[in-house]
């Protein structure tokens, strides 16, 4: 799960293709495989039922390593963000204004992933005007496939 630069296999303008993309472990391979079927799923212990994020191995709560992948609903809040300023990445430069944000789940408050509010899946990271960032707000995950294949879980707002 640890981001990378990715090969550049397209380097049109605004392509994305220098934008940083996860790197799946073996871990957290089938939450990759998942988003690239639209589902947002996280482990959860088959000892005890405890979700957890990111994935891992072992459950923090009775030490079991037998697992399963549960589907979440996709629902959420902004639990954070920020919005990043200079200097960027070249790729990110390209998209100022945009945002990272923290996602705490409905299902789970404590599980909390990093993503980007957009207007659409496939909207530019800087396509929501940031003074419509607030904490709190409820969001929806949707699905936004990367240039080299990955597909990654975005965010829109409730209550465009
Ligand atoms: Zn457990």
């Amino acid at each position: 799960m640890t981001p990378s630069v990715p090969p550049a296999t397209d380097n049109r303008p605004g392509s994305g293709a220098d934008l940083l993309l996860p790197v799946p472990d073996d871990d957290g391979a089938p939450f990759w495989e998942y988003a690239a079927r639209g589902e947002l799923r996280v482990q959860a212990c088959a000892g005890c039922d405890a979700l957890r994020f990111p994935p891992r191995p072992c459950c923090p709560n009775c030490r079991s390593f037998a697992a399963r992948w549960q589907r979440m609903s996709g629902r959420g809040r902004i639990w954070s963000y920020v919005l990043p300023h200079p200097p960027l990445l070249p790729a990110y430069a390209e998209q100022p204004g945009y945002n990272a944000i923290i996602v705490e789940l409905a299902e789970a408050p404590r599980i909390r992933l990093v993503g980007n509010l957009v207007t659409a899946a496939d909207a530019p990271l800087n396509s929501v005007d940031p003074a419509r960032l607030r904490i709190g707000a409820p969001v929806k995950a949707v699905f936004h496939t990367m240039p080299g294949g990955v597909t990654v879980p975005r965010w829109l707002l409730e209550r465009p």
